[in-house]
């Protein structure tokens, strides 16, 4: 056993299985290792690092701000907020916004304005419709929001107010919706549900729907958001305006930050009703203004979608030549491959070894989400990598 190996076995509460690398370094769309060893990175610090690893613009807004101002609550007014909140409103179609520090925390805070929103204007309706095989964090209300058994069963009783139905299902959500239905809150795709991609008009029905029955409809694009999938925010890609959408991975540019996006029709909260020491602090909100200002001053979500759709169909080559692959899906930069049987973690650490970092999704599937600033090249690295992988399999 190494050094750290024993130091995580000692000193940490076991919450996760991880792959025996120490990163220690991190460059564009690459990471070293306590060793040295250079690894293409695919993970991209789980969909977060979306312009790579310590992009120079993220660094100095970083370096600036830490020299100036690091908190200073929500007491006051400070730059970097104010110019993220501007920047993020204008270039979406909802009117207002609220900081927080995780995605967990920014669906939390949506699900109380939903509640507010039915005591207000639906007498008192105050449960949220969700998916089957969705992920909304890991709080004990976001387990409960969450469609699957394993993140909630250990911590029942759990909130209530929360009705599961299968994903990409129009009919199940109709059948599921009650008077005590106050919002309906869905991933435009699942992706720690294993990257599910629902048909295309199965949000425009579903906002129908919330539409002729005046419940909200809040959008989980903590994932899926701030241009992985090819747009700035998925919903783009559906003809849709959500009355609510909620943020974090890609927002902070690599250090936290979380955000809720209202409608006005949505925008219920008074002053008192929610709050966050550390949400929004300039900190995070300067680091999250220039990744933000970079991805749209370079269309980086409009090269998402070509290297994307470059990325797909060199995964569908490797699909034509092993048989025991059996779909590729996804969108964007937010693509799974998946396997017959459950060998992911077994080419997980074959990859590792060869220089790339892949996460496993499933058992039985991989999922890809590395930096939006990738390269063709370096998409034709990473399927070479694999085909050496899975050529050792078949
Ligand atoms: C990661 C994720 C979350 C939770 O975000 P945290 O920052 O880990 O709290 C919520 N929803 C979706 C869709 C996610 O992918």
């Amino acid at each position: 056993m190494t050094d750290w190996q024993g130091k995580e076995q000692k000193y940490f509460l076991r919450t996760v299985n991880r792959v025996p690398v120490v990163l220690v370094r991190g460059e564009g769309m690459h990471v070293w290792d306590d060793e040295g060893r250079e690894y293409l990175d695919f993970v991209g610090g789980w969909a977060v690092n979306n312009l790579g690893h310590c992009h120079p613009v993220v660094v100095e807004a970083i370096v600036n701000q830490s020299h100036t101002l690091l908190q200073a609550s929500n007491q006051f007014y400070t730059i970097p907020q104010l110019q993220l909140a501007e920047l993020l409103v204008e270039h979406s179609c909802l009117h207002r916004v609220f900081f927080c520090n995780s995605g967990a925390e920014a669906n939390e805070g949506a699900i109380k304005l939903a509640r507010k929103y039915g005591k207000l204007y639906r007498g008192g309706a105050y449960e949220v419709i969700t998916t089957m095989q969705s992920f909304h964090g890991r709080t004990l209300a976001m387990t409960a929001a969450t469609g699957q058994e394993k993140f909630y069963l250990p911590y029942t009783p759990l909130p209530v107010g929360f009705a599961h139905v299968e994903y990409d299902n129009v009919e199940a959500i109709r059948q599921a919706t009650t008077p005590n239905t106050c919002a309906i809150m869905l991933e435009p795709v699942q992706g720690e549900g294993g990257v599910n991609v629902p048909h295309s008009d199965y949000l425009k029905e579903v906002h129908c729907w919330c539409d002729q029955q005046d419940i909200l409809l809040i959008l989980d694009e903590v994932q899926t958001g701030i241009g992985r999938t090819g747009t700035l925010f998925a919903y783009e890609q559906c003809g849709i305006e959500p009355d609510i959408v909620t943020l974090g991975k890609g927002l902070g540019g690599g250090v936290p930050l979380g955000g809720i996006l209202a409608s006005e029709k949505a925008a219920v909260f008074e002053p008192g009703d929610h709050g966050s020491t550390m949400g929004g602090n300039p900190l995070a909100c300067a680091a999250g203004y220039a990744n933000l200002k970079f991805i749209l001053e370079n269309n980086i979500p409009q090269h998402t979608m070509q290297v994307g759709q470059y990325f797909f169909a060199r995964l569908m080559e490797l699909k034509q030549e092993f048989s025991f692959i059996t779909e590729v899906r996804g969108r964007g930069l937010l693509l799974a491959l998946s396997f017959d049987s459950p060998i992911a973690e077994e080419v997980l650490l074959s990859c590792c070894k060869r220089g790339l970092l892949v996460n496993r999704v499933k058992p039985d599937a991989l999922r890809f989400m590395p930096p939006l600033i990738i390269t063709e090249a370096e998409i034709d690295r990473a399927i070479e990598i694999l085909n050496g992988v899975l050529r050792e399999k078949g």
